[in-house]
């Protein structure tokens, strides 16, 4: 079977990746059994071409078929920050709860209304050597949409989820089951819509 390689080392996001692109007819692995290939380089100015980059940089290293995703939060208040520098908000040792705690506090006084933001999710498969004869890049971005709390909720979920309130259910991401985060997160509906392409290619 032909392998699709996840562009991540995160334990925790293989297995998230894995479960939610489920019964592919390919076999799914990821960088960790790719001990050679070096740190992949993610300086873009969007999420799409960070996500573009590591698929190509993997496919290219590992020689097979490779799919990265990269994802972050915009808030309106913050003219779209922390978006691509996400996971770095709060410095290189910060924790969740940190960058957590800088957000809140840059948002004080921030009235309900104006404290709309949305998670973003790029997720792009790479072809080694392009596609051969079709388009070597299968792109897709999807996103969702809440309102961030003025203070944290929750204890399920990583990153900002406990301040992040879904509108919708009335709950913090935290606070929701992962299968409900799944329905209606931006990950979840990238990574249905990009398993969809590549079914949808690895059938023609
Ligand atoms: P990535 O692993 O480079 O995509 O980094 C994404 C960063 O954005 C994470 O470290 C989190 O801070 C944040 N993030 C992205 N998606 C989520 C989510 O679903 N919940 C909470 N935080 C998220």
């Amino acid at each position: 079977m032909r392998k699709l390689v996840l562009a991540t080392r995160n334990a925790g996001k293989e297995h998230e990746l894995k479960a939610l692109l489920g019964g592919l007819p390919l076999e799914v692995v990821s960088l960790r059994d790719y001990p050679d290939v070096p740190e992949l380089v993610e300086d873009g100015d969007t999420f799409a071409a960070n996500a573009a980059a590591k698929a190509r940089q993997a496919a290219a290293f590992t020689g097979e078929m490779a799919l990265a995703d990269d994802s972050g939060l915009e808030v309106d208040a913050l003219a779209g920050r922390p978006g691509v520098h996400s996971a770095r908000f709060a410095g290189p040792r910060a924790t969740d709860a940190d960058r957590n705690a800088k957000l809140l506090q840059m948002l004080e006084g921030v009235p309900a209304e104006r404290r709309t933001a949305r998670f973003k999710a790029a997720m792009a498969v790479a072809w080694p050597g392009g596609g051969c004869g079709l388009p070597g890049l299968l792109e897709v971005e999807e996103a969702c949409e809440g309102l961030i709390t003025e203070a944290p909720r929750g204890d399920g979920g990583h990153g900002f989820d406990p301040v992040f309130l879904y509108g919708p259910a009335g709950r913090t991401f935290a606070e929701m089951t992962i299968d409900e985060k799944n329905e209606v997160s931006h990950r979840g509906r990238a990574a249905r819509a990009i398993r969809g392409l590549l079914l949808a290619r690895t059938r023609s």
